[in-house]
């Protein structure tokens, strides 16, 4: 049984201990165990420690049967003392974390009556599932409560309470517990068991940002960040808003209305591209010859409803033929429309000549063509079909 030295003090970083044992295992790193340890090990939602053991680098910690596991990338004699360090960078940012989400869970889950079911510190952020429908407007004043326990620095204080004063006491648990529990206090904010490692005072903690809420599983996942990952994240979303606003021509917090516009322009002309584009076909379908009555209409960008669209209004014209081409990925996209009902025999015939894949009825076949263009302006050409220009 490993001698949980981080229990002692969360805040200290170096020890001296004893290699217990040291395997390989089959992916190549090294288990180590020791009588001591300072690093703590992944459990409680919060990740396992990283630093270096005897010379060895960490990179992660666990728990199995009461063996504390270093994951090394090489070995240590099994009998030696050897100093240790915790990495302070990695370990400090995880017990802000870690406390941050103590304090706004407590609130959640006291005004809520409800629990936190699921717990995760990922490397990008934090998630708390609660079973609860929290109301998107409440997110803001349930941030700002948060951020009330670092501004009263509250202290957050562990406890070993009697079985008697367990009965007592009203805390949150995932689970049913036995034995010793571990209480963590944080003022009147939350009262929790819990295992992890954390700050001795919530200023520590530094800002406590919700930076999502969705629904999950009939209740609420939230996306947290506490301490300098909070921060970090404020300055690159500040930047990028700075940026757009800039461009933009708007202070940062009117953004969102100058996009609306932006948007609103757009769409309008997107519209007036299309009026354009219909009047430019119907320009060129009017100055076909009156006795034309096939006709190839190669156009750039078109869509299939374009393209379905263009085709029925020339073979309209003079109750012939009309094949619409646009250049595809590979090729180009086609529909042929035909008044005389042969679509399907010219669609044939354009298999033979060239790679081509399509199919409807009669009246009209849609597929996608591969070839030449020149040599498929020929084909079309010598069965009578007009260009148009
Ligand atoms: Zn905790």
């Amino acid at each position: 049984m490993t001698e949980k030295l981080y229990y002692h003090n969360a805040y200290e970083t170096k020890f001296t201990g004893c290699v217990i044992s040291c395997k390989e295992a089959k992916d190549g790193c090294f288990h180590i165990t020791m009588d001591k340890t300072l690093f703590y090990p992944e459990g409680g939602g919060q990740p396992g420690d990283k630093g270096v053991l005897g010379g060895v680098h960490i990179f992660d910690t666990h728990e199995k049967d009461n063996e504390i596991i270093h994951y090394g990338d090489g070995p240590l004699e099994v009998g030696t003392e050897v100093n240790g360090e915790v990495d302070w960078q990695w370990r400090f940012d995880l017990m802000q974390n870690h406390s941050g989400e103590h304090i706004l869970s407590g609130i959640i889950c006291k005004k809520y009556d409800c629990d936190n079911v699921g717990f995760h510190m990922g490397k990008d952020s934090i998630t708390i599932d609660l079973n609860a429908q929290i109301p998107k407007e409440d997110i803001f004043w349930l941030e700002e409560k948060a951020n009330e326990a670092i501004w009263g620095n509250t202290s957050l204080d562990i406890t070993y309470p009697s079985k008697g004063e367990l009965e007592q006491l009203e805390y949150r648990s995932k689970k049913e517990l036995t034995g010793e529990v571990r209480i963590v206090q944080a003022g009147e904010y939350d009262c929790c068991a819990c295992c992890g490692t954390h700050v001795k005072l919530a200023g520590e903690i530094g800002m406590i940002k919700i930076i999502g809420a969705q629904n999950y599983k009939g209740g609420t996942r939230i996306e947290l960040l506490c301490g300098k990952r909070a921060l970090v994240y404020l300055q690159r979303v500040n930047q990028a808003a700075s940026e757009v606003g800039r461009r933009l021509s708007v202070p940062e917090d009117r953004i969102d209305e100058a996009v609306s516009k932006i948007q609103g322009e757009r769409d309008n002309l997107i519209q007036e591209v299309k009026k354009w584009k219909w009047e430019s076909f119907l320009n060129k379908i009017e100055k076909l010859p009156n006795h034309v009555e096939n006709v190839l209409i190669l156009e750039d960008g078109l869509s299939g409803k374009d393209m379905t669209q263009l085709a029925d209004l020339a073979a309209e014209k003079n109750e012939g033929r009309a094949m619409v081409l646009t250049p595809s990925d590979r090729g180009f996209a086609f529909v042929l429309v035909s008044r005389k009902k042969d679509a399907p025999a010219i669609a044939e015939e354009l298999k033979k000549t060239f790679d081509c894949k399509g199919g409807g009825k009669a009246e009209a076949v849609q597929g996608k063509l591969e070839g030449n263009q020149g040599m498929i302006i020929q084909f079309f050409e010598e069965k009578g079909f007009v260009l148009a220009k």
